[in-house]
């Protein structure tokens, strides 16, 4: 495909997705500035990335640190706020800290020191959310609803960090109300005791309507924008 028709297809999804974006959020009583669009932008290219910003994209997210160092290399003179929201290996933090502003998925105290070293030594401060586990089946990522506040706290204690939120994914196969609810209450009660931890990280393409009207400040849209995944991540 051309860089033209590539730039009127990115062109005409983003503004349906933001169509379903300010629906929802004056369907929930939302100014919609509340709701930050994130683009996932995994698996495309960095060229789709400058396409993005060109039409206004601010803000980008990538799951994978071998994928997403090279393109915000590729991109760095653009002036983007990358996020990681994948799950995230310690050898990797000293890379995702010089691209990331943020990263969606802290789920373990090592990380957490992990990425605090590796944010120090780089100079520069990466906004932590906590991700909570929405789906209780074995394996799956985030830490249980009642583990949120100790994490929380050894961020919030750890330099080279800041405690921005917390971030949820909502199983894609069963109704996302309840899981929604948990990740509302869990952002409610982080708030309570860290007024800063402001973000509240959930809705994909799928669910971005439910998430907006359970408070998601940041919706992290791949397929709805981008189009179809090669493979199913
Ligand atoms: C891929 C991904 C998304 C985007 O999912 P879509 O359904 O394609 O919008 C959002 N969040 C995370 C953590 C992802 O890995």
């Amino acid at each position: 495909m051309s860089t033209a028709a590539r730039r009127a297809e990115l062109a005409a999804n983003l503004a349906a997705l933001e169509e379903r974006i300010a629906a929802a959020c004056a369907a929930a009583g939302r100014p919609r500035a509340e709701a930050q669009l994130i683009a996932v932008s995994k698996t495309f290219p960095a060229s789709d990335v400058r396409l993005l910003a060109d039409l206004g994209v601010t803000d980008i997210g990538e799951n994978r640190d071998q994928e997403a160092a090279p393109k915000a290399a590729a991109c760095a003179d653009l002036p983007l706020t990358w996020h990681f929201v994948g799950q995230l290996q310690t050898n990797k933090c000293r890379s995702v800290a010089r691209y990331a502003s943020y990263v969606h998925s802290v789920d373990r105290p090592r990380l957490v020191s992990a990425l605090g070293q590796a944010a120090d030594r780089v100079g520069r401060t990466v906004g932590c959310l906590v991700e909570v586990r929405l789906d209780q089946r074995e394996n799956r990522a985030g830490v249980p609803p009642a583990e949120v506040p100790a994490l929380a706290e050894t961020i919030a204690g750890t330099a080279g960090l800041t405690l921005a939120g917390v971030m949820g994914i909502a199983p894609l196969d069963t109704p996302p109300d309840e899981p929604l609810g948990v990740l509302a209450g869990a952002a409610r009660a982080l708030r309570a005791e860290h007024p800063e931890a402001v973000m509240l990280s959930a809705g994909m393409s799928g669910d971005l309507e439910a998430a907006i009207n359970y408070g998601a400040t940041h919706v992290r849209i791949g397929t709805a924008l981008l189009g179809m995944r090669p493979t199913s991540r």
